[in-house]
């Protein structure tokens, strides 16, 4: 089986990024980390080939930098990788994003596609369903167990009250929470053996996209305004005079929670 996770680099979450004044954009530091997120669709894609062998692609877009957020993943024990750069693809947004990672992964030919839910810096959560329309192929998304069958897979969906359990044939794809697996860590030889792994770099002529339905242009989303998140206001203390747990059920009322 052939397993193709997205990975998305994202700048490191503890060290603070700038943003564009005048497009609002995220400056890319060439030192990108792997988005957490994504740690769980690469332990997935492990434990499936190792329960049934295969072969585990990273499908990555996005400015390769020194390629450290790959890097992690492969030592992790992914197969090899594939990323997109390109200047082109400046100011793409979520429908662009998942129109060059279905490109990729259609030229990869894999039997299952694996994602996270939502990314860490962008998390519009929508990449993996709109992958699936592209490639046409059943999304099963919100997978907090998987399991592979004769045919197919199997999983989990969580859900508000619980959890519906759906199974597909392959190709599919699938999106996963965390909690899902429990991410290994690499190893020292699992880190010196991503040294070596193949990871190719392609451009969205490569990928025989048209570059004016892909990048900017082809995003119909823009950042028209970034403001800070407020600061948590303080909490209201109720002095009990005998009659507090009146006022509490008051304030739940009106916050609607009963
Ligand atoms: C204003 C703006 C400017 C942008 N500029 C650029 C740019 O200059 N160059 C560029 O390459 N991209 C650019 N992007 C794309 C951006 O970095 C995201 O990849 C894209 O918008 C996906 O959105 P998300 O992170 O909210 O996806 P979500 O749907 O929240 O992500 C869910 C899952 O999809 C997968 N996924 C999402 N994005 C990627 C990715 N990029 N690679 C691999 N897997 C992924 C991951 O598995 C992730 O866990 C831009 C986006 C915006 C909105």
């Amino acid at each position: 089986m052939k397993i193709a996770v997205c990975v998305k680099q994202i700048p490191d979450p503890a060290t603070p990024y700038q943003l564009d004044p005048t497009t609002h954009w995220v400056i890319r530091p060439p030192d990108q980390v792997m988005d957490d997120t994504d740690r769980y669709g690469v332990e997935v894609a492990l434990q499936l080939k190792e329960a049934s062998e295969g072969e585990v692609v990273l499908v990555s877009m996005g400015p390769a930098g020194n390629m450290q957020g790959i890097r992690q993943a492969l030592a992790m024990g992914a197969d090899k990788a594939v990323i997109i750069d390109d200047a082109e693809l400046k100011g793409s947004g979520a429908l662009s994003t998942a129109k060059v990672l279905a490109a990729a992964i259609k030229r990869e030919g894999a039997d299952l596609v694996i994602a996270g839910t939502e990314s860490s810096d962008g998390y519009t959560g929508v990449v993996p369903q709109q992958i699936s329309e592209l490639l046409d192929v059943p999304a099963l998304t919100f997978a907090r167990k998987f399991e592979k069958t004769e045919t197919g897979i199997r999983i989990e969906r969580q859900t508000q009250s619980g959890y519906d359990v759906v199974e597909c044939g392959l190709p599919a794809l699938i999106s996963v929470t965390a909690g899902v697996v429990e991410p290994r860590y690499p190893t020292f030889k699992g880190i010196m053996q991503a040294k070596q792994k193949p990871v190719d770099q392609l451009t969205v002529s490569d990928l025989g996209l048209d570059g004016d339905s892909v990048g900017g242009s082809g995003s119909g989303q823009d950042i028209t305004e970034v403001s800070p998140v407020p600061s948590r206001q303080a909490g209201q203390v109720i002095e009990d005079d005998g009659e507090g747990h009146l006022r509490i059920v008051e304030l739940l009322e009106q916050a609607k929670v009963v």
